[in-house]
């Protein structure tokens, strides 16, 4: 069972893709993370995807992508089922990811679209924040009260990641309508898209991912 989650910044996407992984059993690959953990590294792949991330705000190109796709994948038996998350996020990508699975006797199962307005979205990531010592993401007004606040966890300094910024964030919710819906369109046309609505908490959220996908396991 291979499954993709879909949504826009903040619907809550890895948070319900961790509880999907555990609850199913499956492998977890969270390509955003995967790749911000390679653009800290100071190597002409980290600083190439630290240019794309933090400067021009556009997507990694595929042919990084496949390379770090393919090492992850690689990590996995063919039996393990996995949860992606952050890819596709085009249909380029899509294809790609289809590609390589197929290749190694695997399929995209099912897809799960989080749905959430745009402007609620902008909302959420306006107060997410991170833990610089641990990288643990953060709520103002949830989690910790003010920016300078520490961190509840570790007690770690906390900052807004460049690419949570507003301007980061309008452009990567123009990316996820013009490029990521097209993704979940054929999703939707293969009849293996379940989508939810991300405006209820994470719990009610996590329950109607959970009777859909139901079926398919
Ligand atoms: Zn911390």
């Amino acid at each position: 069972m291979n499954l993709v989650i879909l949504g826009p910044q903040g619907s809550g996407k890895g948070t319900q893709a961790e509880l999907i992984s555990k609850k199913y059993s499956l492998a977890h690959i969270d390509m955003g993370k995967t790749l911000r953990r390679i653009a800290k590294l100071d190597t002409p792949l980290g600083r190439e995807i630290y240019r794309i991330q933090n400067v021009t705000k556009t997507l990694v190109p595929s042919e990084i992508l496949k390379e770090v796709l393919n090492v992850k994948l690689n990590s996995f038996s063919r039996e393990q089922g996995i949860v992606f998350e952050g890819v596709p996020r085009t249909e380029d990508q899509r294809e790609y990811v289809e590609e390589i699975l197929r290749e190694s006797g695997r399929k995209i199962d099912a897809a799960v679209f989080i749905n959430l307005p745009e402007n609620e979205s902008l909302e959420r990531i306006e107060k997410r924040r991170t833990c610089k010592q641990c990288g643990r993401p953060l709520i103002l007004g949830h989690d910790v009260k003010t920016g300078s606040d520490k961190c509840p966890e570790c007690g770690g300094e906390i900052f807004q990641r460049e690419d949570d910024s507003p301007e980061g964030v309008k452009k990567r919710l123009q990316v996820f309508r013009e490029e990521t819906m097209p993704v979940i369109e054929h999703f939707r046309e293969k009849g293996i898209l379940i989508e939810v609505d991300g405006r209820p908490s994470i719990d009610e959220v996590q329950k109607n991912i959970d009777q859909k996908l139901k079926a398919y396991f």
